[in-house]
Formats: structure tokens, sequence, C-alpha cells
């Protein structure tokens, strides 16, 4: 119930951005809020966790952009390291790339491939499930490395849009669901 009024009261509906027809969630508000952002970072990494409280995942993985801004407090509150996923083009050393469908366009994902250890179990951090395209290419790219997705935090799932039937085999917590 806090936390509805948090993301309630923090998350901006913007209208036709970045396209025509697209209702875009601005989280900044939320960021720029320290009470609310400590709030959602606590409770996206509850489940890296198991049922003692300890952490139960050796990496978090974050999406580019605003993965990054969620996905690195939540690895320092696991105690654990943070692994980005870029867009193409911009990790320096030898990668694996898996391309997909967008919300609105394509893109293709990208994580070093000494980022994430065989056998390793992660937790992967975004701001929002829209249609699930980007969740399940970082889930094959975690795949590719040979590691393991022991869950997934999101702040929102855009319900209509079905991403969580769109990633498979993983357990999706998410904060609000609209
Ligand atoms: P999907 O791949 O699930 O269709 O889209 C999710 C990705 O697009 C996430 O990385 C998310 O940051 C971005 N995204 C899509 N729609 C929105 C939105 O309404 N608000 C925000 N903040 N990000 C969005």
């Amino acid at each position: 119930p806090v936390l509805d009024e948090l993301l309630a009261r923090l998350v901006a509906d913007v209208p036709d951005f970045p396209q025509p027809g697209v209702l875009f969630k601005d989280i900044t508000p939320l960021l720029a809020d320290h009470d609310g952002f400590t709030q959602v970072v606590d409770a996206l990494a509850a489940p890296g966790r198991d049922e003692t409280g300890a952490t139960a995942v050796t990496k978090v993985l974050g999406m580019e952009s605003r993965g990054f801004i969620l996905g690195a407090p939540v690895a320092l509150a696991l105690g654990v390291g943070f692994v980005p996923v870029r867009k193409a083009g911009k990790l320096p050393r030898e990668t694996f790339a898996v391309s997909y469908a967008l919300e609105y366009g394509e893109a293709t994902l990208e994580v070093h491939r000494d980022a994430v250890a065989p056998g390793e179990r992660v937790l992967l951090v975004d701001d929002v499930l829209a249609t699930g395209g980007t969740l399940e290419a970082t889930r094959q790219l975690v795949s590719r490395c040979g590691g393991v997705v022991a869950g997934v935090s999101v702040l929102m799932e855009l319900a209509a849009l079905g991403g969580r039937a769109a990633v498979s085999g993983v357990e999706i917590t998410s904060l609000l669901t609209v």
C-alpha cells in the first residue's frame, strides 16, 4: 500500500511519447525522491533473497538505460556485483548479442561473454515490462553465458501488452501492475 501510493504519485503518465499512441511511464520523479527511490530499491531487491533474507544471487543484471539506474543500487543492497546489458556496439570486449522486437522499433542487446560465469544465478532488473522483448532477450543472453535467471524484478508491468507470457520459464516480480 505504501509502495502503491508512492508509485501512483511519483510515476508520471506521458501520452504520445516517444511516438503517437504510446503512453510512456516516466519514472524520473520517483528517482528524484529519496524516500521513494530507497523503498523501490529495497522492494526490487527482495526477489534476490531467500526465505531467511540471505542473498540468493551472485549478480544483478540491468538493461540499458533505466535498468542501470535501478539495478546498480539493487546489486549493492544485495551485496553482489552489477552487470550492464547494453545496446549494440557499446561494450568494448567480446559479447553475446540477441536481437528482438521492441514496443516501438527493434533492438539488439549485448553482454560481455565473461560477465556471467557458467552456473551463476542472476537477478534481472528493469523499470517497465511492456511486450517482454527486452527481458526475453536478456534471459537468452544469460543462457548463452551458461548462467541461470533466478528472478526478475520490475517496477511496473503493463499487463495489456502481455509481456509476462513472452518471457519463458522465469518468475517475474512486479511492484505495480497497470
Ligand atoms: P519491452 O521490451 O518489454 O516491450 O519494453 C520494455 C523496455 O522498454 C524496458 O527496458 C523499458 O525501460 C522500456 N519501456 C517501454 N515502455 C516504457 C514506458 O512506458 N516507460 C518506461 N520508463 N520505459 C518503457
